[in-house]
């Protein structure tokens, strides 16, 4: 009898145990997160202009992480260890390629997918000061291969979530739309200033595509990387440019520091010329990132609004 007892206690116990250990293990797998909101998939992006657009391909859908936050330079942005964290528990990983995120590069290739990986390599490349072909990240600024990374994204989602592919395809359409009338409306806007003053300058060199879709100029004293030195030859060649062409004015950017635009001015004044510096009170353009979450500028189409407005009021 006694003997009968044990037996079944130690069932009973062990019957417990594995369930306990069984759950312990669901509860792991899926994290914490997971489980108070449901457990949606998480989808970890590295900027701000993809935390964007999953929002708008598939926001209620998924749980999204955002690894460099809004404001700070992705060029040089260095993984912390809450970002590896980020990136091992999403079931999908998108970043932007073209070596834009530089230094997480390697972490990012080996889980991640590129918005820009289907890209034709004609589209990407510019030169360089010293006229070397090289790839220039800043692809959003051109509208038609904005879209092309918004289906890449897109198909993405769709493959995580089968169950969602209708409804992600209704607002992938609904999305692209909106980045037609946003094309139609940049070009309207731009029309309005002058030919002669058609001259955008910029601290680094993030508007190339930007350049080539709407014929207007573009000259930067830094590279397609701000990781790349500021030479005082590129200074010379900016300050003259900006002499040369009358270039009424000159426009900092949100995410690097203004003060680079401030001395190519007072450069200009001793040659005896007026140029004005564009900045402050968020007059900055947006180049690397949008604005952060509540602030005007915080989605793509806002953000490439508010740079067109800004260049148009200060160079027509
Ligand atoms: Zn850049």
């Amino acid at each position: 009898m006694k003997k009968n007892l044990w037996v079944i206690f130690l069932v009973a116990v062990m019957v417990l145990t594995s369930a306990c250990g069984k759950q312990g293990g669901v509860s792991g797998e899926t994290s914490a997160e997971g489980n108070v909101s449901g457990g949606k998939k998480v989808v970890t992006v590295t900027t701000s202009f993809l935390y964007d657009m999953v929002k708008s391909l598939a926001g209620d859908k998924v749980d999204m992480e955002l690894i460099i936050p809004a404001g700070e330079d992705p060029h040089l942005y260095l993984a912390k260890s809450a970002d590896l964290q980020k990136i091992q528990k999403a079931d999908l990983l998108l970043y932007h390629g073209i070596h834009f995120e530089g230094k997480m590069q390697e972490a990012l290739e080996s889980k991640g997918y590129a918005v820009s990986e289907t890209f034709d390599v004609a589209k990407i490349g510019t030169m360089d000061e010293d006229g070397h072909s090289i790839q220039d990240p800043h692809f959003w600024f051109d509208i038609d291969l904005y879209k092309e990374a918004v289906k890449n994204a897109a198909a993405k989602l769709q493959e995580l979530l089968p169950e969602e592919k209708e409804e992600i395809g209704k607002n992938l359409d609904a999305y692209l739309e909106k980045l037609t009338e946003l094309d139609e409306e940049n070009k309207k806007m731009l029309a309005e200033i002058p030919e002669g003053g058609r001259y955008l300058i910029t601290p680094h060199d993030a508007f190339n595509y930007f350049s080539r879709r709407y014929n207007i100029p573009v000259m930067a004293p830094q590279g397609v990387s701000t990781d790349s030195e500021v030479a005082n030859k590129d200074i010379e060649n900016t300050v003259n440019f900006i002499v040369e062409h009358k270039v009424k004015a000159i426009f900092a950017e949100s995410t690097t520091d203004p003060a680079r635009m401030e001395k190519l001015r007072e450069a200009c004044k001793e040659k005896g010329f007026e140029v004005k510096v564009v900045k402050g009170d968020g007059k900055e353009l947006f180049s690397d990132s949008l604005a952060p979450q509540g602030e005007f500028g915080d989605t793509y189409l806002d953000m490439y609004r508010h740079n067109v407005k800004l260049i148009v009021e200060n160079l027509k």
